[in-house]
């Protein structure tokens, strides 16, 4: 079986640095908000392109905690796609605010840009557009709508952590840029963690604040506050990972490019001019799906499915339950996705494009 992920690879391959970099933090024995933290935020700011970077606990809380220094909560409504992982939802959930999301562009799965300013309304408190499948979403015409009606735009880089939209990084356009570092994704820590990327001191101040308790100085509480804070161990292995994100980036971009020029059977995504995506998955759309992935399985090859249900049809989301948006529904019903990783070898990724050509709808 060809696998959609091989962790055991990598790990293999910086086995030296990365169990150095742990031992260093057990020998130390300061594990919460130390000097691991401190540096990762720094040389993770330096890499997005940003004056500060703060250190969370998973992506979710980063989304959570962007939106709470924002002062957006109960009676807020927050703008974003229905085509996401669902916790882009959850994040806006757990500040107290309401999602509303709006359609896609069935060509690129990303947020129809044109469809935002239908939804804003006086409650609209800011709009989170999501870098799905590690693709910038059109950030030009996103903040030019921000603009006009003066909300905050928290980018969703979960998935597009090095991707660059006009030569910055995603992450350093808005007004924050949320991170996840689950172990899938393109910098991947063992565990959970996340962060939050900006350029406004106040706000990363209160971010220090909100994920540490509340706490301004030790044993001093001015604010409510959470425990959601990224942890030394993790801080420590993802600063050895860091420097090797654009070489694995950059692996992943050559198989992106051997699957489109080799594909046929399926169709590939449309790629936006002006984004360089981190091709952190490789999504391909059939009328034929379901049946794909079980040749695809009969063959030993994983491929999965994201997402098959648009977040307005999860019974979690409230709202918009009789509203129809008919581009993610299409969307969801057709798209997969193939094996797409630095490790990927050569006869491994051609075994998957035979598979993928020899189906016939
Ligand atoms: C992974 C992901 C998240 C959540 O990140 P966690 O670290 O798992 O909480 C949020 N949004 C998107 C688009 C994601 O892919």
């Amino acid at each position: 079986m060809i696998r959609f992920d091989n962790f055991q690879v990598q790990y293999r391959s910086l086995k030296k640095d990365i169990d150095g970099a742990i031992g260093r933090v057990l020998a130390r024995g300061w594990f919460i908000l130390g000097k691991e933290v401190a540096r990762f935020e720094e040389e993770f700011a330096a890499y997005i392109g940003t004056r500060y970077a703060v250190g969370v606990a998973s992506g979710t809380e980063a989304i959570a905690l962007s939106l709470m220094v924002l002062d957006i909560g109960p009676g807020c409504e927050v703008i974003t796609t229905a085509m996401t992982a669902f916790p882009t939802i959850t994040g806006i959930l757990q500040a107290g605010a309401k999602p509303v999301v709006v359609d896609i562009c069935e060509e690129t799965g990303l947020i129809d840009v044109e469809q935002i300013e239908a939804k804003i309304n006086k409650r609209t408190a800011a709009i989170v557009p999501v870098h799905l499948y590690g693709q910038s979403c059109d950030m030009e015409r996103i903040e030019t709508i921000a603009g006009k009606y003066r909300l905050p735009v928290v980018e969703d880089c979960a998935q597009s952590c090095g991707t660059t939209y006009e030569a910055r990084r995603t992450g350093s356009l808005g007004r924050c840029g949320v991170f996840s570092f689950y172990p899938t994704k393109n910098l991947g820590a063992y565990g959970d963690a996340g962060a939050v990327t900006t350029n406004d001191q106040r706000l990363d101040g209160k971010l220090r604040r909100l994920r540490n308790y509340g706490q301004s100085d030790r044993y001093r509480h001015e604010r409510f506050g959470l425990n959601s804070r990224l942890d030394e161990i993790q801080a420590a292995l993802l600063r050895v990972k860091l420097k090797h994100l654009d070489a694995w980036n950059g692996k992943r971009r050559d198989i992106a490019a051997s699957y489109r020029r080799r594909l046929r059977a399926v169709t590939c995504l449309r790629e936006n001019p002006g984004s360089a995506s981190n091709h952190h998955l490789f999504v391909v759309k059939s009328p034929a799906r379901d049946r794909l992935l079980a040749h695809l399985l009969a063959h030993g090859v994983q491929a999965l499915i994201h997402y098959p249900i648009p977040v307005h049809r999860q019974r979690a989301f409230p709202g918009q339950k009789r509203e129809t948006l008919p581009a993610s529904e299409r969307f969801s019903r057709m798209v997969l996705s193939l094996p797409i990783y630095p490790e990927l070898s050569e006869r491994n990724l051609s075994r998957i494009i035979q598979v993928v050509n020899a189906f016939t709808v």
